[in-house]
């Protein structure tokens, strides 16, 4: 580590974040240094802060006090270069970066070879993420964002591009009838995703009421309530009584609850698709999948596919118009605030959708 300090919002493993000095990220000669213009707070940054507190992170290092900040939907401002760097980024360029991807791989392994940089079997170091002032990445995982777009909107790309990928992965076809269950922001961002690859119809369930306008919002031609039965019914109602043939998990959590809708709301021979994270082990019961000959299909992060990367298709999304998924972030807060900015994305009664750190 080098001794320049900057500020960082770090997690104290006592359930709260505190904003103050700990060391500028490490920058290796291939890497590019970035000053964070806005990062997002993920339900998977909730869970972990949550599992900090209770020693319950998969990983050691999860259970600890960080010294090292998180945060991974991150855009920001390229400050420097590699010296040898030969490729279209500037001092100056606003970019959103691929941070735990693309942004830390070697380029040159198996994994790397086919575009799941994800997977990289030789990733650099975690120098840090973008609830610190800067943060260190290779240039490769760096991706312009379009000048229609602000920093906030940048932050954005990430989330929207797990959505992206998850469906490409499944390849997701044009006139698909989708469900999507759960409608905060990964769920937002399949509905939004699936509009934008030509699904027929999409049904949501949401449960919140302000999770169901933006549902509406993205391009969901049907929004439920969370209740049981209310999403299996409007599946069946709107296709004949066969089924849906896609339903996208958002949800993730500590019950089966959302995989059993998921395989309830389908038809025969068809693919649920999994973006949320469960926590815990849970219990599922095969036989019905099996008979239907579902596929549970599980995806995480980007990848980048036949030439054409997941955040690229996120900043077209992103690009495209007055996309609507623009307009997801609820909240900001300056990084000196990054407590009450937690608080604010817990507390979903707060009607937050999407809550920013911008500096
Ligand atoms: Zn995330
Ligand atoms: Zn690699």
């Amino acid at each position: 580590m080098s001794e320049k300090q900057m500020n960082a919002g770090l997690d104290m493993a006592e359930g709260k974040y505190m904003f103050k000095k700990t060391n500028m990220p490490e920058l290796y000669k291939d890497q590019a240094l970035v000053k964070v213009k806005s990062s997002g707070i993920c339900g998977s940054d909730l869970h972990n802060t949550i599992e900090r507190k209770n020693k319950t992170h998969f990983t050691k290092a999860g259970n600890l006090p960080q010294v090292v900040p998180g945060g991974h939907e991150v855009s920001g401002i390229v400050e420097e270069l590699p010296n040898d760097y030969l490729g279209d980024l500037e001092i100056g360029s606003r970019v959103a970066i691929d941070m735990g991807g693309a942004g830390r791989a070697c380029q040159n392994c198996y994994y790397c070879n086919f575009g799941y940089t994800k997977h990289c079997v030789n990733p650099v170091n975690d120098t840090g993420g973008g609830f610190g002032e800067y943060i260190t990445r290779k240039p490769f995982g760096m991706y312009k964002i379009s000048d229609e777009m602000t920093y906030s909107q940048g932050a954005l790309v990430e989330p929207l591009a797990i959505s992206v990928h998850g469906l490409r992965y499944c390849r997701f076809e044009t006139g698909m009838n989708v469900a999507v269950i759960g409608s905060s922001s990964i769920g937002l961002g399949a509905i939004a995703s699936a509009k934008f690859f030509g699904a027929s119809k999409i049904i949501a369930s949401a449960k919140y009421p302000h999770q169901a306008e933006a549902a509406k919002l993205m391009g969901a031609d049907i929004v439920v309530s969370a209740e049981p039965g209310d999403l299996e019914n409007a599946c069946l109602d709107n296709t004949d009584g066969i089924g849906v043939d896609l339903a996208i998990e958002s949800v993730g959590g500590t019950n089966n609850s959302s995989l059993v809708q998921s395989a309830n709301v389908v038809r025969n021979v068809s693919n649920v698709l999994i973006l949320g994270r469960f926590g815990e082990k849970i219990e599922m019961d095969f036989l019905q999948p099996m008979m239907k000959e579902i596929n549970f299909i599980n995806t995480t992060c980007y990848a980048n596919i036949n030439g054409i990367s997941d955040f690229k298709l996120a900043i077209d999304i992103l690009s495209s118009g007055n996309h609507p998924y623009k307009d997801i972030v609820t909240h900001t807060y300056e990084p000196k605030d990054i407590q009450l900015g937690f608080e604010k994305a817990y507390d979903k009664n707060s009607k937050s959708l999407k809550v920013h750190i911008n500096s």
